[in-house]
């Protein structure tokens, strides 16, 4: 029997190279597992029908005895990233049923691994929400508390992982979509520094902020997934080789205490937070309250820029070029009636919120200022790294919450105050499971943000295995 409770990525390299079991038999303990609870959790959109086949080739190349370190990994793929013959939908129904003409790299390069792609994981409709509730086809239960949300937007990415229906997943994230669910689900989740790693074949949110990273059991895990899909790309200009690569004497962890100061933080969160903030002082850093003195306009920027590009990236779908396409009268009824129907709520309010801040009358007063303070927030950060080599604050403000219960879309948009920045200022962030809160019988995972420099991704695995103890 596979213990799948207890598999990493390297563990089963491991158990590969010594025929403890095939990619095959590992696959197929997947498959059965995800048969069980995907009908009740619904992290997956879709379980591909060539899982075995591409296992069997994985098999071939372990049986070689020369494979990478992702051979025969079975991976969740969130549904906005192309894989060639595979439908993409972004759980949109304007994308119900495009098919991927095209591999993204990020999947050209697990595929020269042969990492096996188990299928499409659920997610809120074009990345755009934290809850995957924004989902067109159903909310992904959070696997710890079944009436609460997974986190989002790469919710079932992150449930995938936690009901070990995958042994890691591909995510992506523009204002904290790897880390949240990451953290709600009691997961490692990566966000990669911006062009870090590929947006070639991501469908796009946010240009300026999107990235794809890992969402793993463990630090070590995500360093792996990391090293194999990193790197500079010709089909995405604004990617670049990583050079840092040296062992880092870290010591010093910054923490903005002032940050702290407002409503809106679950008073056990901040006990989670203190204690994480020991744990680290006892493995020997030392921490220091550091000033960020713009940070507090982060949320507001974020809500600015990212529904800027948002609707300009959404012009693309009018019922002509891709997916749904509705009659209407004449051209401009065939875009109101596609449009109308195919989006839902949140993407529609978006478009409409970045179209005003972008609109002649008013783009001085909102995204030109928005633009303003992205540039004063990175020099706050600059400052503080000159100081400290990481800074942490708690994933989330609160643990997953119940399904229905952010139906005001502002209050789920609070729950990113901590994770949009990273984004803004295009570091790389970590979120490491650092407990639980207990609420009535469940215990629900909480997270630990951590962040580093520009291609500090070294930083913080270094720091999330310490603190792991892995
Ligand atoms: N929750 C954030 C939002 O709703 C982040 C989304 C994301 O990272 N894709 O925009």
């Amino acid at each position: 029997m596979i213990d799948l409770k207890k598999m990493t990525i390297k563990s089963a390299r491991g158990h590969f190279a010594k025929k403890d079991f095939s990619a095959r038999e590992l696959a197929e303990n997947y498959l059965k597992n995800i048969a069980e609870k995907n009908p009740e959790i619904n992290a997956y959109l879709e379980i591909y029908d060539d899982v075995l086949a591409q296992a069997d080739l994985a098999d071939k190349k372990i049986s070689g005895g020369n494979f990478g370190s992702l051979c025969g990994i079975p991976l969740a793929v969130k549904d906005n990233i192309l894989i060639e013959g595979k439908k993409a939908t972004a759980a949109s129904k304007i994308l119900r049923e495009y098919v991927a003409p095209y591999d993204a790299t990020v999947i050209k390069k697990l595929k020269t691994q042969n990492a096996i792609f188990l299928g499409r994981a659920n997610m809120d409709e074009f990345a755009m929400g934290g809850s995957t509730e924004n989902s067109a086809f159903g909310v992904t239960r959070n696997p710890h508390d079944t009436s609460r949300v997974a986190g989002g937007s790469s919710g079932g990415s992150a449930a995938a992982v936690a009901m070990d229906g995958a042994l890691a997943a591909l995510g992506s994230d523009t204002g904290g979509s790897i880390r949240e669910p990451a953290a709600f689900c009691g997961m490692v989740g990566l966000k990669p520094t911006y062009g870090a790693v590929s947006r070639y074949g991501l469908l796009a949110m946010g240009s300026s902020l999107d990235v794809i990273g890992p969402i793993t059991k463990t630090v070590t895990d995500s360093e792996i997934l990391f090293d194999a899909i990193k790197g500079s790309d010709k089909m995405d200009s604004t990617t670049h080789e990583q050079t840092k690569n040296e062992k880092s004497k870290i010591k010093i962890v910054g923490v903005p205490y002032d940050i702290f100061g407002g409503e809106g933080i679950d008073p056990e969160v901040g006990k989670n937070f203190d204690a994480a903030i020991k744990k680290l002082q006892s493995l020997g850093f030392e921490i220091r309250d550091i000033k960020l003195p713009n940070i507090s306009y982060s949320l507001a920027v974020y809500y600015i820029l990212m529904p800027a590009e948002v609707s300009s990236n959404m012009a693309r779908f009018d019922g002509v070029k891709y997916g749904l396409h509705i009659d209407g009268e004449n051209l401009l009824g065939d875009y109101l009636r596609t449009r109308g129907q195919g989006f839902g709520p949140e993407v529609r309010r978006r478009i409409l919120i970045g179209t005003y801040v972008l609109s002649a009358g008013y783009a001085d007063a909102y995204y030109n200022k928005a633009l303003m303070l992205r540039q004063k927030i990175s020099g706050d950060f600059e400052k503080a790294f000159a100081e400290v080599d990481a800074i942490i604050t708690p994933t989330a403000p609160m643990p997953a919450w119940k399904i229905g219960e952010k139906s005001d879309p502002l209050s789920a948009y609070l729950a990113d105050v901590f994770t949009v920045t990273a984004n803004i200022v295009g570091i790389p962030a970590i979120s490491v499971p650092s407990g639980s809160i207990k609420i009535g019988q469940k215990n629900l995972p909480i997270g630990l943000q951590i962040m580093a420099p520009r291609d500090g991704e070294k930083v913080l695995f270094e720091i999330g295995k310490k603190f792991l103890g892995e």
